[in-house]
């Protein structure tokens, strides 16, 4: 407690200190694990502050039955709770992390395997203050990169219920349980790890047009989204657990600029910036991974960001398969960068670069995806790269152990068969007849169980759809329709089990029920998307069926990608059926007669849809 206490203090360090974290004592303190699956490996951070780098002297032990290996780092304390992860990849079982013994401070880490695992296989070495413990002969050059940004197009359907802010079942003020739980929640029923990465959220320093994170773990920040109504530009952070007593806070940061952090989900954290300058506010990350800014880049010449000069050496670039393609980029210090993503393009700004060569930059991605990349030295500023994008292509960006690489990823997007057809339109795909009129329908009541959905008032989503839903199931039914639910009851369904419900059941028609959510109390109305053009006669019908009966606003159709309605393969929709954020609404959509009459309105746009069809 006393260790986690200290490690505490650092966080209050001023912003100069953004690049380097200074300790008091001449003591490594281990302050960070990452496990990446994709290159199996675990990195441990070790700021180093001794003369003599005792880190040089560790040596693995290895031993049998059971097939273990093991390592003691000296003159070390471990700054987070003991850590027990569990595998079921590489031959890899579990790994502890421990504080082997306090006088002296040993750090141990411990790793088991299966019986039959080549332990020649584990390989120990560092980068900088990074141990690296490798399990398989992989390309040195990828040993090291940490994902720092990412596209995230699956969780589209996060668009429409952005203010679901629910808290993770962990109690709000032990700081060391919340910790267990961001490090641990994953594996504890011994399935397999996929954490790209683990980060703990313990400060928020609000600025002049930023706002300061500091934590501890690794940052991976998501794709932005703009909101509309207030303008708020909302940044995720995976995996990422934020205190208890600074969630929902709100902090002011400039005339009219608010901003807020809330623990999204059990494993996520979410970042809403409300702003007129949505565009302007990018994520800026050190050089170690462990802070993030998120500034308006207008004004970022007024932050002191680093304390290094770092100059741009090398330039290359690797083509992974026939839609995949890299870019590294090395430093001859620790970069700090900020990252820019829009549909357009991709804008790194790395702000502590002075010095690069142009033509080697130019040579070493001509004839390559990279192309068009351009680079500029901006005063005041510092280099800024510029890699235009495809639509709908993902990116991924990558920070080296030590902060002096930067590795960016691109995917084009698959290219699709009829785009090259001719553009006349297209008929609207009938859906496929089913025999003697015995139609089937899946019914989606949105969220369920530990995912409440939109919550106002201690009215939850979840209630509201699943009530709306068994009521369409019920009327259906009577009518001789076959309904299969994705779910009957108050429990949590994935959006991909959602979909392999729906697609072992082949039906018809998929109709997903949400609640819509706003930040101000004001809108109101039914809305509803779809993805698919063959599904757009269904959201019609439908849609037009709701608008009637119901005295709200009609919203319109949307063609938005939400999960459920992109994946799968029949006819699929997606309703709003009101807005829970608004007073008036939220109580006519918790009463027995709305529900009862939006459900009759689904119903009989089901109805109409299946005699258009014939
Ligand atoms: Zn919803």
């Amino acid at each position: 407690m006393k260790i986690i206490f200290k490690i505490f203090i650092l966080f209050f360090l001023f912003i100069c200190t953004f690049t380097q974290k200074v300790f008091a004592e001449d003591l490594y303190k281990v302050t960070s694990f990452n496990y990446d699956t994709s290159n199996a490996f675990i990195l441990l951070t070790v700021p180093d502050t001794v003369e003599e780098p005792v880190l040089k002297s560790i040596k693995v032990v290895k031993m049998e039955n059971p097939t273990r290996a093991y390592f003691d780092i000296n003159s070390s304390v471990l700054t987070t709770p003991r850590q027990d992860w569990s595998f079921t990849a590489n031959g890899l079982k579990q790994v502890i992390v421990s504080q082997f013994s306090t006088n002296p401070d040993v750090v141990r880490v411990v790793m088991y395997f299966d019986d039959d695992f080549d332990l020649s296989k584990v390989h120990f070495y560092r980068i900088k203050n990074n141990i690296i413990i490798k399990f398989k002969d992989i390309q040195a050059k990828n040993d090291y990169f940490q994902n720092i940004y990412r596209d995230d197009h699956a969780s589209a359907s996060d668009f429409y219920e952005y203010l679901t802010m629910t808290t993770p079942d962990v109690p709000k003020d032990d700081v060391v349980t919340q910790i267990q739980e961001a490090f641990n929640t994953q594996h504890t029923s011994r399935k397999e790890l996929k954490l790209n990465t683990k980060y703990y959220i313990d400060s928020i320093t609000p600025k002049q047009n930023a706002i300061l994170l500091n934590g501890f773990g690794t940052i991976t920040i998501e794709k932005p989204m703009i909101l509309t109504n207030p303008l708020r530009i909302v940044y995720d952070i995976p995996n990422t657990l934020v205190k208890g007593s600074i969630r929902n806070t709100e902090y002011k940061i400039g005339e009219n600029e608010t901003v807020k952090i809330g623990q999204f989900s059990v494993n996520k954290a979410r970042i809403v910036i409300t702003t007129d300058d949505v565009k302007k506010y990018i994520p800026i990350i050190s050089s170690d991974n462990q802070s993030l800014l998120i500034a308006n880049t207008d004004k970022i010449g007024n932050f002191n960001l680093f304390s290094n000069i770092s100059n741009m050496i090398s330039y290359s670039s690797e083509k992974i398969d026939s839609q995949t393609n890299a870019m590294t980029l090395a430093f001859t210090a620790p970069v700090v960068h900020g990252i820019n993503r829009t549909n357009e393009e991709l804008t790194l700004y790395l702000y502590n670069v002075e010095n690069y060569n142009e033509n080697d930059f130019i040579t070493a991605f001509k004839n390559t995806a990279f192309e068009k990349a351009q680079i500029s030295l901006i005063p005041r500023i510092g280099l800024e790269l510029t890699l235009p994008l495809e639509q709908n292509s993902l990116v991924n960006t990558f920070l080296g152990a030590d902060g002096k690489a930067l590795k960016i990823i691109v995917k084009a997007p698959k290219k699709q068969a009829f785009i090259t057809e001719p553009t006349t339109p297209a008929p609207v795909t009938q859906p496929k007849p089913q025999g003697k009129g015995i139609r089937k329908v899946v019914i989606d009541a949105g969220h369920g169980g530990s995912d409440y959905g939109a919550i106002r008032c201690d009215i939850n989503e979840k209630d509201i759809t699943l009530d709306v839903a068994k009521q369409v199931r019920d009327m259906l039914v009577k009518k001789g329709y076959i309904v299969q639910m994705t779910r009957d009851g108050d429990e949590y369904v994935s959006l991909q089990d959602r979909v392999a419900i729906s697609e072992n059941f082949e039906p018809d028609i998929f109709i997903s029920i949400h609640v819509n959510s706003s930040t101000g109390t004001e809108a109101s109305g039914v809305e509803t998307h779809y993805y698919h053009q063959e599904s757009l006669m269904l959201a019609q019908t439908l849609h037009a069926s709701l608008a009637s009966a119901i005295d709200t606003k009609n919203r319109g159709l949307f063609k938005s990608k939400f999960y459920v309605i992109n994946h799968t393969t029949d006819p699929a929709i997606l309703m709003e059926i009101g807005f829970i954020s608004n007073d008036k609404e939220r109580a006519e959509l918790n009463s027995p007669a709305r529900k009862k009459a939006t459900a009759k309105a689904i119903v009989e746009g089901v109805e109409n849809y299946f005699k258009q069809i014939k």
